[in-house]
């Protein structure tokens, strides 16, 4: 699909995910094409984004450059495939994203135990945490890895020598994720920091920095007053209410902080006993949700956790060597 002339998506498919697709975007240039995110590593992804290029008549090796906003599975999931057929294609990404490739993608065991360690701390029980911990491992195989070219800062500009993009680094749902800024056009590509329907999954991590939704919620700040005509985000729909669409995504939050407020009223709770009393969009009730789903619910509620301590309106305190959160005296 031609969004402008010059701008193109393409849906990749994302298997057994409830987000459906992500969409890469193909900007043209004077000396070759730029690639925004590439969707994950199956042999039907790659099948999909070589089909869509072939409709527009190109191949990998007109991809002079790919850009991910952040490296998870499915943005940076078929780079290192696509400098297989294509070695001359540069990678750029954050320096944050960068520096996360290894730990993740390549020496994870050592991020799954410190990881546990944390869950740990925050009132995951030990029967749980085994699973909990490994829940994010099956994504490895949806990644190929290759380590990028160039890292990014944030406020470089970006030339295909037809189009210009700012690089806004947005930190908050990965703490290097960029948004791209065309501003002779007015386009914003967000990846996965501002989507229309969904609210992106912010989550505390031990690379997540100490309050990752302090990050997003400034990071959604700073692009509040961008004159944007149209969002192209990685998932769901483009749309044009930006702003509009920030604030419902702050207030948001808000709910959820005030939701767990009502459970830390009476007397201080751990995180995991926090998460099993809020509400989340999944059909099913706390004790049959899965794995991953548990570990979703529990670090996000960390991350909100955090915040709220971060502002000032919840404390935190080590009861029994677990840490419990408490309304500010
Ligand atoms: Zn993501």
């Amino acid at each position: 699909m031609e969004i402008i002339p010059g701008i193109h998506q393409i849906k990749v498919p994302i298997p057994d995910n409830p987000l459906g697709f992500l969409n890469c975007y193909v900007l043209k240039g004077k000396s070759g094409w730029l690639m925004i995110d590439t969707g994950w590593y199956t042999q039907d992804a790659f099948n999909a984004l070589e089909a869509g290029l072939k409709g527009m008549g190109l191949n990998f090796s007109d991809i002079e450059t790919i850009v991910v906003t952040h490296v998870h599975a499915d943005h940076y999931g078929l780079a290192g495939r696509i400098k297989q057929v294509s070695p001359s294609t540069k990678l750029m990404t954050h320096r944050w994203e960068g520096d996360l490739i290894e730990s993740r993608y390549i020496k994870f065991a050592e991020l799954r135990d410190k990881m546990g360690a944390v869950l740990a701390l925050h009132g995951v029980p030990q029967v749980d945490l085994d699973s909990l911990q490994s829940a994010s491992m099956p994504v490895l195989e949806y990644v190929s890895v290759t380590m990028p070219d160039v890292s990014l800062y944030g406020g470089e500009v970006l030339s295909t020598g037809i189009f210009n993009l700012e690089v806004l680094w947005t930190p908050g749902h990965s703490p290097g994720h960029i948004c791209l800024w065309e501003s002779e056009h007015r386009i914003l590509f967000s990846g996965d920091h501002i989507l229309p329907e969904i609210t992106p999954n912010i989550s505390f991590h031990v690379q997540s920095g100490d309050s990752p939704l302090a990050d997003f919620i400034n990071s959604l700040n700073k692009l509040r007053n961008l004159p944007a005509t149209q969002v192209l985000p990685a998932h769901e729909n483009i749309f044009a209410n930006l702003r509009e669409r920030i604030d419902q995504i702050k207030e948001h939050h808000e709910q959820r902080k005030e939701e767990i407020r009502g459970v830390i009223r009476q007397e201080p709770q751990n995180a995991w006993f926090i998460s099993s009393q809020i509400t989340w969009n999944i059909p099913q009730p706390w004790d049959q949700f899965n794995s991953l789903d548990r570990r979703i619910a529990v670090t996000e509620t960390i991350a909100h956790l955090e915040y709220m301590r971060w502002e000032g309106s919840v404390e935190r305190l080590l009861q029994d060597g677990i840490i419990v959160y408490r309304v500010a005296s």
